[in-house]
């Protein structure tokens, strides 16, 4: 009998060279490698009042606050909940948390409180940092319905810090804010040591908590920002724009820390609201912006974007779910002047696997519709999700990722992380995608999210994003529909932009007249908005719970 021959992964780099990073260093050390030349200069930009902390206030504050959180008892490896949306006390939150070695998991605050518990027990935080308004959330009192006997209370169980004025039993931020910075305890960090804990998007199923260390994070921003030539060069004068929210790692990485790395000032911008959003990039003069499909969808759709200033923004990075090229396309119509690409995430990746090198210091030539290149110091395979056998250019497989950036594993979930990450080190993505012969990196859909008609697949993010290049509609998904005959067949829920009429049938032929046969939508549905989630994903789970129930009626 002949044994199967071992055979070489075909292992796909950047085109970068590697470069030596200093993944041993605690985050903050990394972080502010370079404070004294930059110390004076904006750091934070808060969106709504204004007003700016320059680099070494930023660290100050942070230091105080590290102190102010070892006072109230927390230590090395102790977790602590950050319920906030994008603010100052945020990054010093976060910052104070990981100079002291401890841990961050941050959640969304319009979360139920079912939610925010259950995150709050897996993580075992012992403190929240929050605002006023969602406290009631936390407490036992109300009808919160959380089943469970042993319902921690504050003050007594944890303690919750506000960044207004604080409720009943509840602490201000001034007393991490004001602390005493000489009072940090000296602690030892080690490279493996965890510093965030954040939760997936929760677009496939239940969000999944994710273990980074320090030399993660540090990987994962140094791949980005580091080197000779960067692949995503952040400047000293740089604005970057902070709106998508920090409590999902793409914002906490990409964002706030490259920019913390780089010396870049970040403007936070505590929600999205489209006037809002084009008036600060006008004042501020906005010079990167980290967005999602949704927010590209808005600036090349939306019409009052013709009436602000944009001229200042030179790098405009989408990331976190598909943005086809013909969406891509028309944002470069309304931004002629900024380099356009995308980035590829992943929470359980540390983020980023790939960035557009468009971004670099020295840029190369990119496609519209590509996700960029893999990331330096670090190898990407693509394999057949059947065999496992890696897979050269140009052929879709499962995509996988090996680096020091990678999560150490999922938390309190050993069987997942082996099911995740191979004992080879290779993380599995669970997306289809392909490397080009340049490279560059498209991503068909996920494996989960693939259409079966008969033996064909149909990747919804390819219909959608020529459903969205119709004029006449604001926004699209696309979900399979189980069929007698062909297993599943796509169908469409489209949002008609206002004062479009749009008939079921002028929507089908319009996608019939470009794809193959059995990629041709069977149903149309009209609705008023597309559920995604707070990182821009489409929730198309939601929208297959409304056709079985749909069917089921
Ligand atoms: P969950 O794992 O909880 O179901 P999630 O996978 O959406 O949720 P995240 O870790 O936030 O949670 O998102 C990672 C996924 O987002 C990737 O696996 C990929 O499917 C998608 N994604 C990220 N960036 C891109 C991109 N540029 N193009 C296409 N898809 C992307
Ligand atoms: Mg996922």
């Amino acid at each position: 009998l002949l044994s199967p021959q071992p055979t070489a992964d075909h292992v796909f780099r950047s085109k970068l060279p590697d470069i030596p990073i200093s993944n041993h260093l605690p985050l903050h050390t990394y972080c502010f490698e370079n404070l004294s030349s930059i110390s004076d200069k904006p750091c934070l930009i808060s969106g709504s009042s204004g007003k700016i902390y320059s680099f070494h206030e930023t660290y100050l504050i942070a230091q105080k606050t590290a102190a102010g959180l070892s006072n109230l008892g927390i230590q090395k490896g102790d977790v602590i909940m950050i319920l906030l949306q994008n603010c100052a006390e945020f990054v010093f939150a976060f910052m104070g948390a990981f100079m002291i070695g401890a841990v961050s998991t941050t959640a969304n605050p319009f979360y139920t409180p079912q939610e925010i518990f259950k995150q709050f027990k897996a993580a075992r935080a012992k403190l929240i940092v929050t605002q006023s308004q969602y406290v009631d959330k936390l407490r036992d009192t109300n009808n919160n319905n959380v089943d469970d006997e042993s319902f921690p209370k504050i003050g007594e169980d944890f303690k919750v810090i506000t960044i207004d004025d604080p409720p009943e039993n509840c602490l201000d931020f001034s007393v991490l804010s004001e602390a005493n910075e000489n009072e940090i305890p000296q602690v030892s960090i080690q490279p493996d040591d965890p510093v965030a804990l954040p939760f997936s998007s929760g677009t496939t199923g239940l969000p999944k908590g994710v273990v980074l260390t320090h030399k993660s994070l540090i990987t994962s921003v140094a791949q980005q920002v580091d080197g000779e030539n960067p692949n995503l060069h952040l400047k000293h004068d740089d604005v970057v724009l902070c709106v998508l929210p920090l409590f999902h790692i793409y914002s906490l990485n990409s964002v706030l820390l490259c920019s913390l790395r780089a010396g870049a000032a970040v403007l936070l911008m505590h929600k999205f609201e489209i006037g809002t959003l084009l008036e600060l990039i006008q004042r501020h003069k906005v010079s990167v912006a980290a967005v999602v499909p949704p927010l590209v969808l808005a600036l090349a759709k939306n019409p009052v974007v013709a009436q602000f200033d944009l001229s200042s923004i030179r790098v405009v990075l989408s990331g976190a779910a598909p943005l086809g090229k013909e969406l891509e396309e028309a944002l470069r119509e309304r931004i002629p002047q900024a380099v356009l690409g995308q980035g590829y995430g992943m929470t359980e990746a540390g983020p980023v696997l790939s960035m557009c090198l468009g971004f670099a210091k020295q840029p190369f030539p990119t496609k519209s519709g590509s996700c960029g290149t893999v990331v330096r110091n670090a190898e990407l395979k693509v394999i057949d999700p059947e065999t496992g056998c890696s897979l050269g250019h140009n052929q879709p497989g499962e995509i996988c990722i090996r680096g020091s950036q990678i999560m150490k594993g999922y938390l309190n979930d050993s069987a997942a992380t082996a099911a995740t990450i191979d004992v080879e080190g290779w993380l599995h993505t669970g997306d289809i995608g392909y490397v080009d012969d340049d490279g560059e990196i498209f991503i068909v859909d996920r494996v989960k999210e693939i259409i079966k008609f008969k033996g064909f697949q149909v990747p919804p993010a390819e219909l959608e994003s020529l459903l969205v290049s119709h004029p006449s509609i604001a926004d699209a998904a696309v979900v399979p529909q189980k069929d007698e005959v062909a297993g599943e067949v796509p169908v469409a829920f489209v949002v008609r932009s206002n004062g479009f009429e749009l008939t079921e049938e002028a929507v089908k032929e319009f996608i019939a007249k470009q794809v193959v046969f059995y990629k041709r939508l069977h149903k149309v549905h009209f609705v008023h908005a597309i559920p995604k989630s707070p990182s821009g994903k489409i929730l198309r789970k939601d929208l297959r719970a409304k056709l079985a129930d749909a069917a089921a009626a």
